[in-house]
């Protein structure tokens, strides 16, 4: 589905953020990348999606490759799903509106809700009830929770239909009841769609209950790579 392949980022700061690291992603696993702050997951996340580019090697995505060519990172980025840990929402927009910005861009979404195409409104809807929050469609972002926020971004995710979803901390900011029925919602989606998930989460317990395969990072290195089973055998 998508590989890393030898890939080194230093930042401009000096920072190697990523030591030579080589990974491959099949499709339909829920990858959890976990590290402690700093290990370098923002890093590997933002690679794949082409938000920061490699100091060396290469990231290859199965059906578009070397994303570094800007038509396989267009075509790679239409099938990719982005969850931040902000969720980067519109405060004053509806859930609606922000939803619509997955499938249209801001300003395609943002000029006017309205006149849209019925299609476009009914994928939107159909992401947000997914999400448990059609009674919120019209609700203004700021209006919600952080649990409920969190929700609208996996939503806006999904209405691109993405064949991988790219989570970076999604549940970090959230009080421990609700990001564990936050990630449970976004794995039982991920499975039910087949979707590539590759998340990366601080806590462990999360990673084990959630996972398929576990890749923990130290200093931009990869120190464990297996399912969470293999976590036991390693400690
Ligand atoms: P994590 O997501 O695991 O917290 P990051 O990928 O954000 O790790 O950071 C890895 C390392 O790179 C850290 O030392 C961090 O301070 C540094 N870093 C991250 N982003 C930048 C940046 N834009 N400029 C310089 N250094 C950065
Ligand atoms: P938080 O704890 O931050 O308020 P939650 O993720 O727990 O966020 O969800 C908050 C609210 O969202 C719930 O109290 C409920 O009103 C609504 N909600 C959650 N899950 C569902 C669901 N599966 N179907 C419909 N509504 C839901």
């Amino acid at each position: 589905m998508i590989r890393v392949e030898q890939v080194e980022v230093v930042y401009p700061s000096g920072t190697r953020a990523l030591a030579p690291v080589s990974l491959a992603f099949a499709p339909g696993a829920f990858t959890v990348l976990l590290g402690a702050s700093g290990a370098g997951k923002s890093t590997l996340l933002r690679s794949l999606n082409g938000l920061v580019r490699p100091s060396a090697g290469r990231v290859v995505a199965a059906d578009a490759g070397d994303i570094a060519r800007p038509a396989a990172l267009r075509a790679h980025r239409r099938r990719t799903g982005m969850i931040f840990q902000q969720h980067q929402l519109i405060g004053r927009v509806s859930v609606l509106g922000n939803v619509l910005t997955g499938r249209l861009g801001y300003h395609s979404a943002l000029r006017s809700l309205w006149p849209l195409p019925q299609a476009e409104k009914l994928a939107a809807l159909a992401a947000i009830e997914r999400v448990g929050l059609i009674d919120y469609a019209l609700r203004r972002a700021d209006q919600l929770s952080g649990g409920q926020q969190q929700r609208v971004g996996i939503a806006r995710a999904l209405v691109q239909q993405p064949r991988l979803i790219l989570a970076d901390e999604p549940v970090a900011s959230l009080d421990p009841a609700t990001a564990e029925r936050v990630l449970s919602l976004l794995a039982a989606i991920c499975r039910e769609d087949g979707l590539t998930a590759i998340v990366s989460l601080h806590q462990l317990d999360f990673a084990r209950r959630f996972a398929d395969r576990i890749v923990a990072l130290a200093q931009g290195r990869v120190v464990f790579d297996g399912p969470p089973a293999a976590l036991d055998a390693a400690a």
